[in-house]
């Protein structure tokens, strides 16, 4: 996170500057305090009820971020073999590992149970495949496709009829034929219906859904998964999920539905987002300033090979000019990349004074950001620094040409 103090910036006692020198740009920068805050919010919010978050580490997939969740109680939610293998290598017990895969291979699916991994199945066709495999030998969840539109853009909405997320909640039938035809262990709903979504009363309305399939078919379930979908701040007036608020009208209606069920029944949350967006920041130097007839531009050393999120969801990132923080001579910026494609970071920008040779900050940049990044333009990737109790630790070195080549295979002409 960081901030304006006395006209300088500082992420937690850290100056930017200091960090540059250190390790160059482009450079992401993660505030492992602001990790610990946000966890601490949501669990405040949904005090009451027993609440597990499961964190969603596609966002933000540095073993070191995960090892903090670990440290500070908070379980996994993974999308790939890969992930798992991160997680176990970070520590996690495997029945504290969730993998909520979307279309995986069959052998990917059954290297993830031979490790002893907990199984979100999304399709009929995989409940099938699983049920001939493994019956009832291993507990299951079903993730439920409950038909609704949330999310900030079709994108990222992931729970509406036309999604290919989920099993239509209309099969609910043919999934219990299934369950019924080979006995099936399902102790788990899941959904996870889009990210920043802008309304809380969508996951209450989606979680009823879940509910009342829980009452009418799976008298045995140990948890309900609501997934995700909290929406962080990326500018001072931007909507954000009011989560205390939320976490007040979940809590009531989970509440009641627990008392109708008559059994002890955990709730579970898979935040990404909401927990890491915040806590990063992409450092970058302006390279060329250019100051066309319509428009100027900042080009600086990244671009969406580091951060497409600007490009893929056109997504709002706050970006600082660090050099200038507080100069009164203020001009309109598009900031773009320094990759050919069109890769605006931001547009129409009101920057102090940027000059070539300026460190600006790109904030929001925990989520979704090193984790999506590419080599494209055989650029490599940033390195990667946590600071965390006042402490800077380097957590991912700068990758290096090797990289560029490391796979390659040169062969003779
Ligand atoms: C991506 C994902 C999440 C996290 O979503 P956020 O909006 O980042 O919180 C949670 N659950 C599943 C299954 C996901 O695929």
């Amino acid at each position: 996170m960081i901030t304006l103090e006395n006209n300088t910036y500082r992420i937690q006692n850290v100056s930017p500057a200091e960090l540059i020198q250190q390790f160059g740009t482009p450079l992401y920068v993660y505030d492992g305090n602001k990790i610990e805050s946000q966890i601490k919010q949501m669990r405040e919010a949904f005090g009451g009820v027993d609440v597990k978050l499961k964190y969603a580490c596609k966002a933000l997939t540095n073993i070191n971020i995960l090892k903090l969740m670990l440290k500070n109680g908070v379980d996994i939610d993974v999308v790939s073999i890969e992930e798992i293998q991160l997680a176990i290598r970070a520590g996690f017990a495997p029945n504290q590992i969730q993998y909520t895969p979307s279309g995986a291979a069959f052998s990917e699916i059954e290297e993830a149970l031979a490790l002893g991994i907990r199984l979100n199945i999304d399709s009929l066709f995989l409940l099938e495949k699983f049920g001939e495999k493994y019956g009832n030998s291993r507990p299951i969840a079903i993730r439920l496709n409950p038909s609704i539109m949330a999310g900030g853009n079709l994108k990222i909405s992931t729970g509406h009829a036309d999604s290919k997320f989920g099993i239509p909640i209309e099969f609910i039938e043919k999934v219990i034929k299934l369950v019924k035809k080979y006995d099936l262990k399902v102790v788990g709903l899941h959904q996870h219906n889009g990210s920043d979504f802008k309304d809380g009363t969508v996951i209450v309305n989606a979680m009823q859904k879940s509910f009342e399939v829980a009452e009418a078919y799976f008298p045995d379930l140990e948890f309900i998964d609501m997934g995700s979908g909290f929406k962080v701040a990326y500018h001072a007036d931007d909507h954000i999920t009011e989560i205390d608020k939320l976490g007040q009208e979940v809590v009531k209606s989970f509440e009641a539905f627990r008392t109708r069920y008559g059994k002890n029944i955990q709730l579970w949350f898979e935040p990404g987002k909401y927990l890491v967006s915040e806590c990063g920041t992409l450092l970058v130097t302006a390279t060329v300033v250019k100051h066309n007839p319509n428009r100027n531009f900042v080009h600086v050393d990244s671009g969406l090979n580091h951060l497409i999120r600007p490009m893929m969801y056109d997504a709002y990132h706050e970006i600082l000019n660090i050099s200038n923080p507080v100069g009164k001579e203020k001009e309109k910026y598009d900031i773009v990349g320094y990759i050919c494609e069109t890769d605006t970071f931001g547009k129409d920008r009101d920057l102090p004074k940027v000059n070539e040779g300026d460190i600006l900050a790109i904030k929001n940049a925990g989520a979704y950001s090193f984790s999506m990044s590419s080599n494209y333009n055989s650029r490599i990737k940033p390195a990667e620094v946590l600071i965390y109790n006042k402490e800077v630790k380097l957590i991912r070195k700068r990758e290096t040409f090797d990289d560029i080549l490391r796979n390659q295979v040169e062969i003779d002409f």
